[in-house]
């Protein structure tokens, strides 16, 4: 028996042990309205994770009971993005697969007098169905016998009557405790084109009707979903228990995934693309998961974090600080080094022979057991980052200050013996000595530094956009207020940097860190290639393991 780390695969335990089931078989179900988000992740990680520790199935099951909403972009977008979770499912199914089974399944209900045509519209429905402390009352509707059902029902099917004039009701119980089982629309007339059937239909199942019987023709065991459905299991289970369904799919429900600062509603996400607030679905700002694609983030680590998070009963939100504390900890690992600076300022290395260009080794990852290295060229132009001079420098200020010393990443120390000055008064280039003796892996200077910058050689380097992003969200001091109240509208920073040429030709989608300033990969915006930025480098959660 393998070992359980959550309730849900306790309960799979515990049904394996004592024999009610003797193979797990899940489904991931999502509606194909839109895309997958991060919150996604985290069910498919559930249930394509316990097909994998189970050795068990999982199905792709595309619930498109609604056809005003459902498209074939988005059942693509979808697909694409599983695999790219390094997911596959066992088979790849529809709602509207068994619309034919679901159909039989209301005659056997109506036969068995569990099931009758209402004339009442969707408003008085809901007028007579009561309120938590108030039994509902019967429709009038409710007594008709089984020939006239069966006769209604069919000529709802063969589009005899408008939308919304007939519908098809379970007749339960009008003074159950759950508003659910209140003699619950199981079957409406719309006349809407499906994405598949077309216009076949003109007649389509509600989902708490036809979730339970495509899971059971599925074979699923262990049906799983988040908690807004738990006053939805009375219903799932009495359908499978008046059509006799044996074994009988087990609803389980666990926690959504809310992330602070992280839009997750598709109605929302759908807004901010269509009044061009981000760039598409696939922004790199945006928690979809073909977004998260685009920014870089590497999807083991997107796995990773939903391994850690856990899986539970309670809501709750997760910072987003502890997803970025996950990617950085896989990138920090995997991402080769690189230097570029955000806001370019020329250096001049007076004693440096003009018309030299030395190569000098880099180190790809410090991490790296086989210590591998790169060359990289220094000579008498460099740029550095404005940020890492000052001409005021607080106390403690590690970095170049006039007449003070600093080491270049992998390359000499400096010291800063003069600064020209533009016009206007800002700073406009360093002229600089460097230390001979002071070569990175052969120092004998003597001289101690205590900051390291990055730099970029003024000849070779090239010229690049440099995009780092802030939240969509403002902070969780907002929460609670509407989204559009809370939307950050700053939440891109372009800069027009410099970086070294090796970045550029290496154009394919490995990320890289660029030193002292965060993680990036190169990304096509418009036709421009871009330094897009996945991740900051500043830490400020540790990453329990
Ligand atoms: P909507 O109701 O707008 O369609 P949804 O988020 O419920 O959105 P579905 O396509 O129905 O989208 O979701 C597919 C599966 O993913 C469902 O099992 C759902 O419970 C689960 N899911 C959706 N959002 C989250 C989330 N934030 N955390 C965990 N699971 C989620
Ligand atoms: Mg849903």
């Amino acid at each position: 028996m393998v070992e359980a780390t959550n309730f849900i695969e306790q309960i799979i335990n515990e049904e394996l042990e004592s024999g009610k089931v003797n193979s797990v078989y899940t489904r991931f179900p999502p509606e194909p309205n839109g895309y997958l988000h991060i919150g996604h992740a985290k069910s498919l990680c559930i249930n394509f994770g316990i097909k994998e520790k189970y050795n068990g199935k999982c199905n792709l099951f595309l619930d498109d009971t609604n056809p005003s909403k459902e498209k074939t972009e988005f059942v693509n977008a979808i697909k694409e993005d599983i695999k790219w979770l390094g997911f596959s499912w066992d088979k790849e199914t529809y709602a509207s697969d068994f619309f034919p089974k679901i159909y039989e399944l209301a005659i056997e209900l109506i036969k068995k007098g569990k099931a009758f045509v209402c004339d009442m519209n969707a408003e008085e429905i809901s007028q007579n169905r009561g309120t938590l402390t108030q039994a509902g009352k019967e429709s009038p509707w409710r007594n008709r016998s089984v020939e006239e059902n069966l006769d209604l029902f069919t000529r709802m099917k063969n589009g005899e009557f408008a939308d919304g004039e007939k519908c098809l009701r379970a007749k339960i119980d009008m003074a159950s405790p759950n508003i659910n089982m209140r003699d619950p629309v199981i079957y409406r007339i719309l006349r809407q084109t499906h994405h598949r059937t077309g216009d076949e239909w003109c007649i389509y199942p509600m989902y708490d009707y036809a979730h339970p019987i495509c899971d059971y023709m599925q074979g699923v065991t262990h049906s799983i979903c988040t908690l807004e459905f738990e006053d939805h299991r009375p219903l799932y289970d009495w359908v499978g228990i008046e059509l006799g369904f044996a074994p009988k799919p087990r609803q389980i429900e666990f926690a959504r995934l809310n992330v602070t600062n992280l839009v997750m509603s598709k109605r929302y996400l759908k807004k901010l693309v269509e009044d061009g607030s981000v760039e598409g679905w696939d922004d790199p700002r945006m928690p979809t998961l073909t977004g998260l694609r685009n920014r870089g983030i590497p999807a083991q680590a997107l796995k990773d974090f939903c391994g850690r998070i856990g899986v539970s009963k309670a809501n709750s939100e997760v910072q987003i600080s502890y997803f970025e504390a996950c990617v950085r900890e896989y990138l920090n690992a995997n991402a080769e080094r690189a230097m570029a600076v955000l806001n370019p300022l020329k250096v001049t290395i007076t004693n440096y022979p003009e018309n030299q260009t030395e190569s000098l080794d880099f180190e790809i990852n410090p991490s790296d057991e086989l210590k591998r290295t790169r060359k990289i060229d220094f000579s008498k132009t460099i740029y550095i980052d404005q940020d890492d001079f000052s001409l005021a420098p607080p106390p403690k200020y590690f970095r170049l200050k006039k007449d003070g010393y600093v080491r270049l990443k992998s390359a000499y120390i400096i010291k800063c013996d003069d600064v020209l000055f533009n016009e206007d008064g800002s700073v406009k280039e360093l002229l600089c000595s460097y230390v001979p003796e002071s070569k990175s892996g052969s120092d004998t200077s003597g001289i101690k530094t205590k900051g390291v910058i990055q730099w970029v050689n003024a000849e070779k380097g090239k010229d690049v956009e440099i995009r780092q992003y802030g939240y969509l969200l403002n902070d969780e001091e907002y929460a609670g207020q509407d989204f559009s109240e809370r939307m950050n509208k700053q939440s891109v920073k372009i800069f027009n940097g410099k970086v070294e040429p090796y970045v550029l030709d290496n154009a394919d989608d490995r990320p890289y860190q660029l030193m002292r300033t965060g993680y990036f990969k190169l990304l096509n915006v418009k036709d421009k290639t871009i330094l897009s930025e996945i991740v900051s480098l500043k830490d400020n959660f540790n990453v329990k393991k």
